[in-house]
C-alpha cells in the first residue's frame, strides 16, 4: 500500500527537505497541502488541515510543518481524524503535550512519529556502536550559528515556545540521548535572553551521565562565518568527534566517515515501516532536557539582537 500523505505548513523545511525526500520514497506519496500563503503545483491545495481533511477522505496521514506553537491542536486534529501523524522536530512546545498526543495515537491505533532528524545524519548510529562499549568520561557539545543565515523572516522562534537557541540546540541533545546508553540528566544552565525577545540566543549547559561523567553543552546564534555542531566524547578507551551535525565521525582523530546529509529520506523510509505497523515513534528525552534547562536554568537578560 502506498501512504497517501497531506503535509501542513509549506515553509523552509517543507520545500528544503520535505518535498524532495517523499519524492524520493517508496511507499508514500503527498497529494495534498495545507498552507494559509502558499499552494504547490500539481497537489491538491487547501487553506488549512480543516479544509484538508475534509477535501481528502482517503488521505491515510498528515504531516505537521509548522512551528512547534501550532502543532498540537492540528495532530490531536489529525489523530482523532485516524490519520498517522509525523511531527516535525521539535515534537511539541511542551512536554505534556507530546505526552497527550502518545496516549491518543496510541488509543486510536494510529501511527505517530516524533521525528528526530539529526539522529539520522550519517555517523550517529556507527557513534553509538563504539560508545557502547566504552566507560564515557566527558562529553563536549558546542552547537553555534548564524541565527540570521538559518532562520530568516521567522518570528515564531523567538517567541515563547518557539525554543531560541533551543531550537537547534534540541539536534544536538537529539545526538547525545541516541548515543549515550545511560540516562542523562540537566544540573544547571544559564539561559541568555535578549531584552527585546522571549527566547534565548544563548545558553551553556551542564549535564552529566549517570555513572558521573560531566556533559557540557554551548549553544549560540551569534557565530558568523565557519559554523559549528560538533560532539566530543572522551572516553577510557579512546576518543570520538562528530561534526557537520552528525554526518562525519573522527575516531582518535581519524575520520571514519564523512557523508552528506541524507537525513530526511532516512526518516521517511522511518515513517512508511512505522505506519505499515500502525506503530509509534515519540523518543521526548529531548525535550525533556530542554524543558529541564529551562526549569533549572538561570535566566540571564542580554543586548537587544536584531535579526
Ligand atoms: P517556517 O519557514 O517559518 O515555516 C513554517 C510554516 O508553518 C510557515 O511557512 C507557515 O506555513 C506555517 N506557520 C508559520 N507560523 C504559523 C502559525 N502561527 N500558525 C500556523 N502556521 C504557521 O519554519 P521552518 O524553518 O520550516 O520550521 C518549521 C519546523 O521545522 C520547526 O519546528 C523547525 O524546528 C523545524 N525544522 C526546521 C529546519 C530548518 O532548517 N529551517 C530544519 C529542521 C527542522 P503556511 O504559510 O504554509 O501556512
Amino acid at each position: 500500500m502506498t501512504i497517501r500523505a497531506g503535509l501542513v505548513g509549506l515553509g523552509k523545511i517543507a520545500r528544503d527537505q520535505h518535498l524532495p525526500a517523499i519524492a524520493r520514497t517508496d511507499g508514500i506519496e503527498l497529494v495534498a497541502v495545507a498552507s494559509r500563503n502558499a499552494q504547490e503545483e500539481g497537489l491538491n491545495n487547501y487553506p488549512d488541515l480543516d479544509a484538508m481533511l475534509a477535501g481528502e477522505a482517503d488521505m491515510d496521514a498528515v504531516i505537521l510543518c509548522q512551528p512547534p506553537q501550532v502543532r498540537y491542536q492540528a495532530a490531536r486534529q489529525a489523530i482523532l481524524a485516524g490519520k498517522h501523524v509525523f511531527l516535525e522536530k521539535p515534537p511539541g512546545a511542551t512536554v505534556s503535550e507530546v505526552e497527550a498526543l502518545i496516549a491518543l495515537a496510541g488509543a486510536q491505533g494510529v501511527t505517530l512519529y516524533a521525528s528526530w532528524h539529526s539522529r539520522h545524519a550519517a555517523a550517529v548510529a556507527q557513534a553509538k556502536a563504539w560508545m557502547a562499549s566504552r566507560a564515557i568520561r566527558r562529553i563536549d557539545i558546542q552547537w553555534r550559528e548564524d541565527v540570521r543565515h538559518w532562520h530568516p523572516g521567522q518570528p515564531w522562534i523567538w517567541e515563547a515556545g518557539g525554543f531560541g537557541v533551543f531550537d537547534p540546540g534540541i539536534n544536538a541533545l537529539s545526538i547525545l540521548t541516541e548515543i549515550v546508553p545511560e540516562p542523562v540528566t540537566m544540573l544547571s544552565a544559564r539561559l541568555e535572553v535578549p531584552e527585546n525577545k522571549d527566547a534565548p540566543i544563548g545558553a551553556a549547559l551542564s549535564m552529566a551521565t549517570a555513572s558521573g561523567a560531566a556533559v557540557e553543552a554551548l549553544f549560540d546564534w551569534r557565530q558568523t562565518g565557519p559554523q559549528t555542531w560538533d560532539i566530543a566524547v572522551e572516553t577510557a578507551n579512546g576518543s570520538l568527534l562528530l561534526s557537520e551535525g552528525g554526518n562525519t565521525l573522527r575516531l582518535d582523530g581519524e575520520v571514519q566517515i564523512k557523508a552528506p546529509d541524507e537525513e530526511y529520506p532516512a526518516m521517511y523510509r522511518r515513517f512508511v515501516g512505522l505506519v505499515a505497523d500502525r506503530a509509534i515513534d515519540a523518543d521526548i528525552a529531548p525535550l525533556r532536557l530542554v524543558a529541564d534547562a529551562f526549569l533549572c536554568g538561570r535566566h540571564c537578560p542580554t543586548t537587544a539582537f536584531d535579526d
